[in-house]
């Protein structure tokens, strides 16, 4: 019988502690798009399967729907690597792969009180940006050139499809996100925190667990 991934995982640290050797440490793509200080407090403090909030519960929930409904139809939640520096690696799972293309499905609701958002699909010109540089990393993690991001209608599961280009320039830069979480992890190691590092949107904090050692070191959250 194949072992899990965790226990697999489990062996290899076992292994390399007896050996002395460091083991391969994990940057998963999808918090690098956001607070990159949350990113490196969730490696240090292991706490990544503790952060999910009820919307992200919500996508998992439906991105499952899709996969037993779409059954044999394509590859789902396909895990993604990609060897980094200092022992580091990218990881990520795609969403889907049909024929080798990957896929990212997002899900949304069009009644959030934004008066300048979209009301509906159509209102919808191109993929939203953080589906578009996720789904860029994966496209340059996996060598391939094209993708799609599916977004659906959270309300009745209507969708629209957007084809995603590689683009290697902004793999770059979402490369260099992932140093400053390298280098905030090895911050913390030495008992430093990575104050220097700011969310990357306004109102992040507002629903982080991590926004109570940020607030007793900093004063406030995000400085
Ligand atoms: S509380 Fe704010 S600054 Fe601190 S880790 Fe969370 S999102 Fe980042």
């Amino acid at each position: 019988m194949e072992h899990p991934e965790e226990i697999l995982d489990f062996n290899k640290r076992i292994e390399n502690a007896i050996s002395g050797k460091t083991p391969e440490r994990k940057i998963w793509v999808t918090p690098l798009s956001f607070c990159l200080r949350k990113a490196a407090l969730s490696i240090y403090l292991g706490t990544f399967k503790y952060e999910r909030t009820g919307e992200m519960l919500v996508g998992t929930v439906l991105h499952k729907w899709v996969g037993e409904a779409l059954g044999e139809e394509a590859d789902f939640e396909v895990q993604v690597g990609y060897p980094f520096e200092d022992g580091w690696k990218l990881v990520g799972k795609v969403d889907a792969v049909k024929g080798g293309y990957p896929i990212e499905f997002k899900f949304r609701g069009f009644d959030s009180g934004d008066e300048n958002g979209p009301r509906n699909l159509d209102e919808i010109e191109e993929a939203p940006k953080l589906a578009r540089e996720q789904l860029n990393a994966y496209l340059n993690m996996m060598d391939k050139e094209i993708g799609y991001v599916y977004v659906f209608d959270r309300n009745g599961l209507q969708f629209k499809v957007f084809p995603v280009e590689r683009d290697r320039d902004a793999f770059e830069k979402f490369l260099g996100r992932a140093r400053v979480v390298i280098r905030g992890v090895k911050e913390l190691e030495n008992g430093k925190f990575p104050s220097w590092i700011t969310p990357r949107f306004s109102n992040e904090c507002e629903t982080c667990i991590f926004r109570p050692i940020c607030s007793a070191i900093n004063g406030r959250p995000s400085k």
